[in-house]
């Protein structure tokens, strides 16, 4: 392909002539495209000026349903690295926009394919047929894919970005291993942070909307007790909602988290009924107009429940 050849070329080039005091190649881009904001966010952070990056989705959609827009095809047609968070997070839409692309560099496997899923200790993998599972509508049938709400899972993510792109431009590995060192330790800073304002609530049990909380739970030490949902992708019925009411009466839960593209008339119902707070959070990069990177989501979603635990009566069990 006439650009992969521009991409060797360039980076040659680059070596040669000592490259610090040449101005970034701004057409010579590695051009990157994520499925969610939060890979691009992460993307932008190791690939820094060898790459230009683009999220699919955007962070107020549900990642599980987006629509596989004709613009989006245009987009994997040419991207030179693709990345996804794999599982079957993106299932209902990724494959038909790799196929409709024609774009092999990117597709499974490819020289630019990404599974962001790689390495990543995966929580809730099922032990039951993951076609049984489908059938009944679920949609977390090899494992919690939600799995970017961890902060350190961020980690994870960016090496397997930061190995793929070494291997596509091998020129500038040692700067994409810089940029992971540079996102790691400024990751770790800002979990000591987040950890220490979330410590006071520990085991604080909530309920939750959608089943994309594992991760995050482990990791800030809550708990979360059970979710409007009947099951991930299932809407409520009216017999599960009086069984979390129930719930949340027996654990004196305060909280029901719940991200922006649901529909929050049940939990407001349920919430009303008990006396509990229904707090929208970010399920990823650019939720809400404040979440503009990976940082902010862990910060911003601290900060919203820490407020609304210190604004309830209930008390933490610890
Ligand atoms: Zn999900």
């Amino acid at each position: 392909m006439k650009c992969a050849k521009k991409y060797i070329s360039a980076g040659v080039i680059l070596t040669l002539s000592l490259a610090l005091s040449l101005p970034a190649r701004s057409n010579d881009k590695l051009k990157l495209v994520t499925t969610i904001p939060d890979l691009a966010d992460i993307a932008a952070r190791i690939g820094g000026d060898r790459v230009e990056v683009e999220a699919l989705a955007k962070g107020y959609q549900d990642p599980h349903f987006v629509d596989a827009k004709p613009s989006l095809i245009l987009k994997l047609k040419r991207a030179d690295m693709f990345i996804q968070v794999g599982l079957d997070l993106e299932i209902g839409w990724v494959p038909p926009l790799l196929e409709a692309a024609r774009n092999k560099n990117i597709f499974y496997g490819g020289t630019g394919y990404v599974n962001a899923s790689e390495g990543i200790e995966l929580l809730e993998v099922p032990n039951v047929d993951a076609a049984q599972l489908r059938a009944q509508g679920d949609i977390h049938v090899w494992g919690n894919p939600h799995f970017w709400l961890d902060p350190m899972n961020g980690k994870i993510i960016a090496g397997n970005i930061s190995a793929k792109l070494s291997k596509i431009s091998p020129s500038d590995a040692s700067y994409f291993q810089n940029n992971l060192a540079t996102f790691t330790a400024q990751l770790d800073s800002a979990n000591a942070v987040w950890m220490q304002k979330i410590a006071p609530f520990k085991n604080t049990e909530i309920l939750a909307y959608h089943n994309s909380w594992p991760y995050f739970e482990e990791h800030f030490q809550l708990r979360i007790a059970g979710f409007i949902e009947a099951k991930p992708g299932i809407p409520p019925t009216p017999g599960h909602l009086v069984d979390l009411i129930q719930i949340i009466k027996n654990k004196k839960i305060g909280v029901i988290i719940i991200s922006p593209y649901f529909d929050d008339k049940p939990a407001k119902s349920v919430a009303s009924q008990v006396g509990a707070k229904v707090i929208p959070v970010a399920p990823s990069v650019g939720a809400f107009k404040e979440v503009k990177s990976y940082f902010d989501l862990f910060s911003y979603n601290i900060d919203v429940l820490v407020k609304a635990f210190e604004e309830t009566e209930v008390a933490p069990i610890h």
